[in-house]
């Protein structure tokens, strides 16, 4: 059994003043891919049931288990990614950049900034049954900065989040996907359950939690569906 991670960032429409379109999935173009991995099988699963089956307390997950992320929490997952997975039955895991919540992406000085979600919608989407994780407090790519500031980041997002969401967060995104073996115990000794990065790969049930691999899909769906197929059938490791 592998399990599949997707990472997506905004699910909105392109415009000129975008500086990297490559972090940007249009809503058609989205809804796509969703039906298209339901019809491949694919079914929605939260962090918690994949590390219960690590841990042999889960045996009946779905055959093509998946997780639907997106990283950095901006409003157009509201409009444009959750009524669309919602119709579907679909799950989803958000990650919060949590000393930005209702900001922008302010970390991104050069990209367009684009509004975040604040804590009364992201309580009303937990509500609704989304799953909101961290993406660390200030955005800071945590292997590049000095290791007691990393793990400030990982701990002071996590109470953050707490405070927010009422309960602690157990999973993490690193930011820009940064992260190395002293980062991934961090993350550990932080509190959280798990953690992801990107890297273009599916998971088996050995691989680091702390060190998940997700792969990111572009606008097209024939792109998604050959990688998929590459990792599923062909890469053994
Ligand atoms: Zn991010």
């Amino acid at each position: 059994m592998k399990l599949t991670i997707l990472m997506y960032h905004k699910i909105d429409e392109l415009t000129p003043s975008v500086r990297y379109p490559g972090n940007y999935v249009t809503p058609a173009q989205f809804a796509r891919q969703m039906d298209a991995l339901l019809m491949w099988g694919y079914r929605t699963i939260r962090f918690d049931r994949w590390l219960d089956y690590r841990d042999g307390r889960a045996t009946d997950l779905p055959e093509k288990p998946l997780i639907v992320t997106f990283d950095d929490g901006y409003t157009c997952f509201d409009r444009n990614a959750w009524p669309v997975l919602k119709a579907r039955g679909m799950g989803a895991t958000v990650f919060l950049v949590a000393g930005q919540i209702g900001g922008t992406n302010a970390w991104d000085r050069e990209e367009k900034q684009e509004p975040l979600l604040d804590a009364p919608r992201i309580r009303q989407l937990q509500g609704e049954g989304v799953h909101f994780g961290s993406h660390s407090y200030n955005h800071a790519a945590l292997a590049r900065i000095p290791e007691a500031r990393a793990l400030d980041e990982l701990k002071k997002s996590r109470a953050t989040l707490t405070a927010v969401l009422g309960r602690a967060p157990d999973v993490v995104a690193y930011p820009f996907s940064n992260q190395n073996r002293a980062i991934r115990r961090m993350a550990e000794e932080a509190g959280y359950r798990c953690a992801v990065r990107g890297k273009g790969r599916m998971n088996w049930k050995w691989n680091d939690p702390f060190g998940l691999r997700r792969i990111k899909p572009g606008n097209d769906l024939g792109d998604l569906r050959r990688t998929l197929l590459r990792e599923r059938y062909v890469r053994v490791f």
